[in-house]
């Protein structure tokens, strides 16, 4: 009978690496073979929490949430381009038409409003941010 020598602890640790990097390469090729692609994507760290709540909620692996709520949500948004750029006001996204100009087509039209009903010299005051 062969006697096992005591592995040191570099040993060790090599071996563990090398079975986690073994098991997560065939989680990689099973995914795969599933037609499953990986996503890394930046989004606001309140709607992470909120998806992590939700798939806790589901009992489901946050993968699979994410998946139902992307496939649910494309369908709600619509295709048109948009800017870049965001009003300087509130801060929403410009529609690619006005990605020119400092204001969003609300705040525009509160301005305009606002020209109407306020003395001249308060018009040229810069808008509250
Ligand atoms: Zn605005």
């Amino acid at each position: 009978m062969m006697t096992q020598r005591k592995l040191t602890d570099s040993e060790l640790a090599a071996n563990v690496r090398q079975r986690n990097r073994v098991n997560s390469e065939r989680r990689r090729q099973r995914l795969a073979i599933a037609g499953k692609v990986q996503l890394l994507t930046w989004i606001p760290d309140t709607l992470r929490r909120e998806l992590d709540s939700v798939a806790a909620a589901r009992r489901e692996p946050v993968s699979e949430t994410a998946a139902a709520a992307i496939a649910a949500g494309l369908r709600q948004i619509p295709t048109t381009p948009i800017s870049a750029y965001h009003c300087l006001r509130c801060g929403s996204r410009m529609t690619v038409e006005r990605e020119r100009e400092p204001l969003c087509d609300s705040c525009e039209a509160a301005t305009a409003q606002m020209a109407t009903t306020t003395t001249p010299a308060l018009k040229r005051q810069s808008p509250a941010a």
